[in-house]
């Protein structure tokens, strides 16, 4: 069984620049159309899911161009994504904008509505032992206010995260910084660091946490944490600056640069059930990782990526610049809760 899983690791890990290669022109295309989307958004491209949250012709339209990229440079690969066509086939004029653009990004194919169905659903594989997971857009919500969201994309072998590719097109360059430039990419291999990209391709830096640097991070949605809490672990932790409230991945690519030594995202004490989807977390997992950083559950258990599309063994977030990891666990235990 031991010989079996590190050689399934070894033949996976052959060609990590290949991988992470593809995952981040991938990505970079994707920024391009959720972009373009976003420009030029009519009312009618965002429709609601059954459980009530948005999804626009951008998230269809990036997992389109991504399950297509990754199908075609890895054709046996498994791709556990958030979205599905299914929708898509219940609203033909729906279907006929993200045929649209995700036309603009393949002119040599010219992809017909049903290709594009079947690119989406490339997404809908099983988690196993060796699987890519992608959230198209993370933060929807972010993405129609003109704020932070994620394009998230990550490879898992036995239940190992070894790359994770984190656009982020309305990050800053630098969070705090005059400068306005913004559209970042962070790129992580597990055992070679995190680099950061701009949103055209272009290496900006290899990125590092800070150990000074005291402030949090928590989601702007009050309903996706439990900000109560997480203002009294940050006074346990003497941070007295005012959170970061930010959409998506990116509050995991501000820890990875030193811009914030935490991330915390406890349960919302009105959904005690809620698990957490591998793809709101894997990408970013390995980002903060590869940049110096330890992630782990709120009771410091390491994530789990095998339990299916959430992780049923696993409550909350804790992502921190590593020094801090500790002190947050024990002011959670503290706090009792
Ligand atoms: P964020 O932008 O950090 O708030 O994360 C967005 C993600 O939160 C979405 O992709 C959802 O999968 C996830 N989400 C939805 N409901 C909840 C909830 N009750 N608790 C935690 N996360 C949630
Ligand atoms: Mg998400």
């Amino acid at each position: 069984m031991t010989t079996q899983k590190s050689s399934l690791l070894t033949a996976e890990n052959r060609k990590p620049k290949a991988k992470i290669q593809t995952a981040v022109d991938a990505v970079l295309k994707a920024i391009q159309l959720c972009e373009q989307v976003q420009t030029e958004m009519v009312s009618t491209d965002a429709i609601q899911k059954a459980d009530r949250s948005p999804v626009t012709v951008a998230d269809f339209g990036s997992q389109a161009l991504i399950c297509q990229a990754i199908g075609t440079a890895f054709p046996d690969a498994t791709i556990v994504a958030e979205e599905n066509a299914q929708a898509l086939k219940e609203n033909a004029s729906l279907l006929e904008r993200v045929t649209d653009y995700v036309n603009r990004f393949c002119k040599d194919t010219s992809p017909a509505a049903e290709t594009v169905c079947e690119w989406i659903n490339r997404g809908s594989g099983e988690v196993g032992p060796s699987f890519w997971t992608l959230d198209p857009i993370d933060g929807t919500k972010g993405f129609l206010r003109h704020d932070q969201y994620a394009i998230a994309l990550a490879h898992i072998v036995e239940g190992v995260v070894q790359l994770g590719v984190l656009g982020c097109p309305n990050l800053p360059y630098r969070l705090d910084a005059a400068e306005t430039e913004r559209g970042c990419l962070f790129a992580a291999i597990r055992g070679e660091g995190t680099q950061l990209y701009t949103k055209t391709g272009e290496l900006l830096e290899h990125v590092h946490i800070s150990e000074t640097v005291h402030r949090f991070a928590e989601s702007v949605e009050s309903t996706h944490g439990d900000s109560e809490a997480h203002a009294n672990i940050a006074n346990a932790l003497g941070i007295t600056a005012p959170p970061v409230q930010m959409d998506s991945q990116a509050k995991y690519g501000i820890v990875s640069r030193g811009e914030a030594s935490l991330y915390i995202r406890l349960p919302n004490p009105a959904y005690p059930d809620y698990r957490e989807c591998i793809w709101d977390h894997a990408a970013g997992m390995i980002v903060v990782e590869e940049a110096g950083g330890t992630v782990t559950d709120a009771n410091g258990a390491p994530l789990n990526f095998l339990t299916g599309k959430r992780m049923q063994e696993n409550r909350g977030i804790v992502a921190t610049n590593g020094k801090l990891h500790q002190h947050v666990l024990s002011a959670l235990s503290n706090l009792n809760l």
